[in-house]
Order: structure tokens, then sequence, then C-alpha cells
């Protein structure tokens, strides 16, 4: 197989751990029902080809996000393997339905506007930061490690441009709850690379470290590949991508969404930079998952691997 010729660039991380979000945010919106034996296949095969964080799926209540009503079937097929296996949690109820279950790593979901926590959550920022305090506070007293995501970070589809100090104020917020790592999301995929500089300089002036930091990237126009160089030189070491390019935002038009795994993995070995990722096995993995689904993968990576001569 193809891989990138390696030459490491000055200023980034020797290592970058990535959060692979397929199973979760890339199925969350398909359509069709992928049955649970598929689902535990898709992300065993994850943990084979090497991403050592696998965001298995969601308890939120069935009705929001039918496509993870198995969640109490699916966690138990899957929760032997090595890997770390977040979940998300909206609420208590959701908590308690990921810890009696034995689930140790679990992420609330935040927005940075108030359009978007309305449309999403039908409540305030803040009402929303309050329904969290408790889920937080229970879990880090459960020894659970706690991921905040944050929506919207960049641009929102009803306010436009997010100010940065409205970012940085549910930042501070969601780790002052005492959650240990944050997730910037660029939810419709607007960012481009000067505004994640600007956002992480923003975080990291007001004391945030950038340590805790993951960024969310999509590729609705193309950037999200640009955003995560830009934030790697900032330091971050932490970068949110889903197999095969799965999964996207309802409220994007484009049918593009999630940064793809492989097209991440093969930028990050170009560099230099050491992710533990098997990229072969993780392309058979996303060629069997577009089998599955019934249409080709949007990753150029993936289409790039896919369609060599021998
Ligand atoms: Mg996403």
């Amino acid at each position: 197989m193809t891989l990138p010729m390696e030459v490491p660039a000055a200023g980034l991380p020797a290592r970058v751990r990535i959060h692979e979000v397929g199973p979760r945010d890339g199925l969350q919106n398909e359509k069709a029902t992928v049955p649970t034996a598929v689902k535990a296949e898709f992300v065993r095969r994850l943990a084979e080809a090497g991403l050592t964080t696998v965001e298995a799926t969601s308890f939120v209540h069935p009705r929001w996000v039918p496509q993870l009503a198995d969640a109490e079937e699916l966690f138990p097929q899957v929760a032997a393997l090595p890997v770390d296996l977040p979940v998300l949690v909206p609420n208590e109820r959701g908590l308690d339905r990921a810890l009696a279950l034995g689930a140790r790593r679990v992420a609330v979901f935040a927005s940075a506007t108030e359009s978007f926590a309305k449309a999403n959550l039908n409540r305030t920022v803040d009402e929303a930061l309050a329904m969290f305090a408790p889920v937080v506070a229970r879990a880090k007293a459960a020894g659970v490690h706690v991921r905040g995501y944050l929506s919207m970070c960049f641009g929102d589809p009803w306010e436009g441009a997010v100010p940065l100090p409205q970012v940085v104020r549910v930042c501070r917020a969601l780790l002052d709850l005492g959650c240990d790592e944050l997730s910037l999301g660029d939810t419709i995929g607007v960012a481009t690379p000067g505004h994640v500089t600007a956002l992480i300089d923003a975080l990291t002036a007001e004391g945030v470290p950038v340590d805790v930091l993951g960024v969310h990237f999509h590729d609705t126009y193309g950037q999200a590949l640009a955003n995560t160089l830009a934030a790697l030189q900032r330091g971050v070491s932490t970068v949110d991508a889903s197999a095969g390019g799965l999964g996207g935002c309802p409220y994007a038009k484009s049918a593009t969404g999630n940064l793809a795994t492989e097209d991440l993995v093969w930028m990050l070995r170009g560099l230099g930079i050491d992710t533990g990722v098997d990229l072969g096995r993780l392309v058979a993995t996303s060629e069997w998952m577009a089998a599955h689904l019934g249409r080709p993968s949007p990753s150029r990576t993936v289409r790039a691997l896919s369609h060599q001569e021998p």
C-alpha cells in the first residue's frame, strides 16, 4: 500500500491521540438502522487498526437518537476491548445507564451558542451547564473521566461568527464543572486556520492548558486538515476524527462531515507523528462499513487507497 514520504516539520507534537468518533458521531444520523452486531464489529475493527480511543455510543434518550437506541446491548459487546470507550451522556439518567454498564469515560455536550443550545438541548447555554453539573460531579466521584464537547465554537448557522470570549466562557465553565478534557467543535465546518489559532490563543491566555484541548473539525469546506495542522502548531495533541469520514451535522447542507480518520492519519504519518494506527487496516474497515451502508466513503485517502492498481 502507498504511504506518504515521512518529512517531519518543526513545532509539532511528537504524538497525537486520535479520538475516533465513527461509531457514535459517524453513525448517529444514519437513517437506516445499523444492526448492533455490525456496530460492535466496527468498534472491534477500529481497535484492531490501532485506535486507542473509540467513542462507542450514546446514552441519550432513544427518541432523540434512534440509531443509538441499542447502547445497552452494544456496550457490553465491546467493553472488554483493550481501548478507551467513551460514551455520550446527556443527563443524570444517561450517566446512570452508562455507569451501570461499567463505562469508565463519559462525555457531555454543551454549546457555545444560545441558538444551538436551544435546537439541540432545548435549553439556554447556562441551563445546559446546570444540567451537566451533577453529571460531571457524580462521574468524577465515581473515578470516571469526563470529556466536555463544545459545539459551534467558530460559526453557528443561525448566529454567524461566534465571538471568541463567548467560547472561552463556556470552556471555562466546563472545566470549572470538573471536565478533564474539552473538544472544540466546528460543527458546521466554517473554521479556517487563523480562526483556530486565535481561539486556542484566547483559551491559553485565560489559563486553559493546551493539553486539555482536543479539536473536532468538519470538512464541509475542505478545511479540516488545515485547521488540524493549525491546532497542532499551537500544541494540541488530541484530534477527533471519524473513520471513512462518516457522519456530519444535520444543520449543515453539505453531505461532507467529520474529518476522516484516514485523511488525518495520512497527514500525521507524512509529518512523522506517531498515532499507532495501521492505515491499511483502517481503510479496510471503512470500505467494509461503506459496503454495509451502501455508499462510498467520502474520505479522499480511503478512495485513493481503495482504487489503486496492484
Ligand atoms: Mg462531528
